[in-house]
């Protein structure tokens, strides 16, 4: 495009040019002798002069023909001011005007200010090239180019995913020695897509695999695709596709996929045709290259569900690999990754601190390691000791600790038996996760205490007994405050929530219901990995469903208070004893909690456990 430009000025030179000697030419060509205004005078007062056209410097005419028949003598002269005229006549000197050539001037002061413009505008763009970059280079990919030894990332520092290594490991060998599977005419797949969680490692993986097989890595994400201007993002893609093919063998990874391969007609109301460019133009580069030179597309996303299914098609995205919430031993592996990069650690349990992270992604442990290393520094410790690991753990969990905050003594009061009341109704019901601690120190802006349950095992199902005990739990609290005050607080409303969502996907999802049957009536996909971001599309459900849907979330909800509430009333003494040792203590224990109610129930062998 620069380079066009400069072509531009060049032609209007040159065309000027050709103008100016045109006109000369032209002028020459007529027979016109140029002769000295003395002279004009001369022949004026001969008589020789048949007709002039006087202009303001100019006097041009034509002479008085000699002979009949003659073709006639065309003439012009400059004129010269009369006075000095008139003088040097008299004088009979020979004269002649001139006219000073003011076209150097002329030119200077148009071109000059022309000239100063353009520098001032070269000298702006420049700037603002160097400040946002994406300005003057419109359409040149941001793909930053990683060259293995940048990275050094190998499939040794991504742990707890051994199912997407061992598929990803092929992709590997095919980079390492692409003739081997060439040899056979069999071919790559061409796009990978990793389907997972944030955090779960997508990126590290991809990264890996070209730290493995020491090829370029060109990483984009999929947000930095879509522009402000139409257009501009496809060309990016064709850029970037372009740069790729270039540097064979390498691999494309694309973070974020969903961000521009979103179902054509999902959402959206600014940029869609800007994405449905974009995304046009990525399907067409992956029907148009062959694996075989060696290019690989590697993908992320969190949201599978929402890509345009143009993407999933065989050859394109064909291949897609989970890369899932990393399980206990998954998460031990971790950790001990990424304690490697302490230098002083003191006797870590890491199978304690792996059950304790349950659902933790490999971010939020890379998170935990740093955080426990700096609490360390914190306060002073040499080492890094299991407790700060589970002070950080606490810390991620329930948001940070805040001692100085000031309670009431009454709101304490409440806070404390909302907190036994759950961690008692969880300890009376059968097949709960262990109560481990309860706190009333508040933490975060949301929870003024909690209840910590440390599950023993990974669950991958639940039962419809479980999930209603779950419920129960969650009311614990509120039925403690209504049994003790007589009244209720606030602070339940989190747990409302949650107890709410969960009697409602029993109903809708899990067909758990006694009135609705086995029937799944949520309409939209659920955003498998990103829990917190429904789509909010509209139910396929008729109004009394809803309606029905409604009451039976209600009567679910009311039985298992009652359920929580009639296990308090039964357990009072336990609640009233639990509630004064933890605000005496800010926190105790889930086998403190055990302590008072075997003792209960010495003192007091007629109230059994049962509870219903
Ligand atoms: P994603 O791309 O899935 O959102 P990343 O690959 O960017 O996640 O991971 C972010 C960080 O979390 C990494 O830099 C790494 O420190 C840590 N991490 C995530 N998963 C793992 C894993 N499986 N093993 C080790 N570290 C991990
Ligand atoms: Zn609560």
């Amino acid at each position: 495009m620069k380079k066009h430009h400069k072509f531009s000025i060049w032609y209007f030179i040159i065309g000027i040019w050709v103008v100016l000697i045109a006109q000369n030419f032209i002028a020459s060509s007529y027979a016109v002798k140029t002769i000295s205004y003395s002279t004009f005078l001369e022949y004026l007062d001969a008589g020789k002069i048949a007709e002039v056209s006087v202009t303001s410097n100019h006097i041009q005419g034509r002479l008085t023909p000699e002979t009949q028949g003659e073709i006639p003598t065309y003439f012009r002269t400059i004129k010269v001011e009369p006075e000095i005229s008139a003088l040097l006549k008299k004088h009979h000197v020979e004269f002649a005007g001139q006219i000073e050539s003011t076209f150097l001037r002329d030119m200077i002061s148009w071109l000059l200010p022309v000239f100063i413009f353009l520098g001032v505008w070269f000298v702006l763009m420049k700037k603002m090239a160097t400040q946002q970059p994406g300005f003057m280079s419109l359409g040149k990919s941001k793909a930053k180019i990683y060259k293995q030894e940048d990275m050094g990332i190998t499939f040794d520092d991504v742990a707890g995913v051994d199912e997407a290594k061992t598929e990803l490991e092929e992709v590997v060998e095919f980079l390492k020695t692409p003739d081997k599977f060439t040899e056979f005419g069999g071919k790559m797949p061409k796009g990978i897509l990793l389907v997972g969680a944030p955090g779960t490692g997508k990126t590290m993986l991809a990264k890996a695999v070209a730290g493995e097989s020491a090829v370029p890595f060109y990483s984009i994400s999929g947000s930095e695709f879509v522009e402000m201007f139409v257009g501009l993002g496809a060309a990016r893609v064709r850029d970037l596709f372009e740069e790729a093919k270039k540097n064979a063998p390498c691999i494309i990874f694309i973070d974020e996929l969903d961000a521009l391969g979103k179902a054509r007609g999902i959402g959206g109301v600014g940029g869609h045709d800007e994405r449905e460019q974009t995304l046009n133009q990525l399907l067409v580069e992956l029907d148009g290259f062959d694996t075989n030179i060696g290019v690989i597309l590697m993908a992320a996303t969190n949201r599978p569900e929402v890509l345009d299914p143009a993407l999933l098609r065989p050859g394109r995205f064909d291949r897609q690999v989970l890369v899932d919430r990393p399980d206990k031993t998954g998460r031990q592996k971790i950790l001990e990754v990424h304690l490697k990069n302490l230098t002083q650690l003191g006797d870590i349990d890491l199978e304690k601190l792996a059950s304790m992270t349950a659902g933790m992604v490999g971010a939020d442990l890379a998170n935990l390691v740093n955080e426990a290393a700096l609490l360390t520094v914190r306060t002073g410790g040499k080492r890094v000791e299991m407790a700060q690991f589970e002070e950080a753990v606490e810390r991620i969990v329930a948001g940070l600790e805040k001692k100085n905050r000031l309670i009431i003594p009454k709101e304490r009061k409440i806070v404390a038996y909302h907190e036994v009341g759950h961690a008692l109704v969880a300890m009376s019901l059968p097949g709960t996760d262990p109560v481990q601690k309860i706190t009333i120190v508040p933490r975060g802006i949301a929870a003024l205490g909690y209840t910590m349950q440390v599950p023993t095992e990974d669950r991958f199902l639940m039962l419809k007994s479980e999930l209603l005990n779950k419920i129960a739990i969650l009311l614990g609290g509120r039925a403690a405050e209504k049994l003790i005050f007589e009244d209720i607080s606030t602070g339940a409303h989190n747990d409302l929530s949650k107890a709410t969502d969960i009697a409602r996907s029993m109903i809708i999802e899990y067909g758990m219901s006694e009135h609705l049957g086995q029937v799944y009536l949520k309409g939209e996909p659920r955003a498998q990995f990103l829990p917190q971001a429904g789509l909010g599309g509209p139910h396929e459900y008729s109004e009394e469903t809803a309606r029905m849907i409604d009451t039976e979330v209600r009567e679910i909800i009311d039985k298992q208070y009652q359920i929580a509430l009639a296990i308090l009333e039964d357990k009072q003494d336990v609640l009233d004893q639990a509630a004064k040792e933890l605000l005496d203590k800010e926190k105790i224990e889930g086998k403190d909690l055990q302590r008072i109610m075997e003792g209960a129930q010495k003192k007091n062998p007629t109230q059994s456990t049962e509870a219903e």
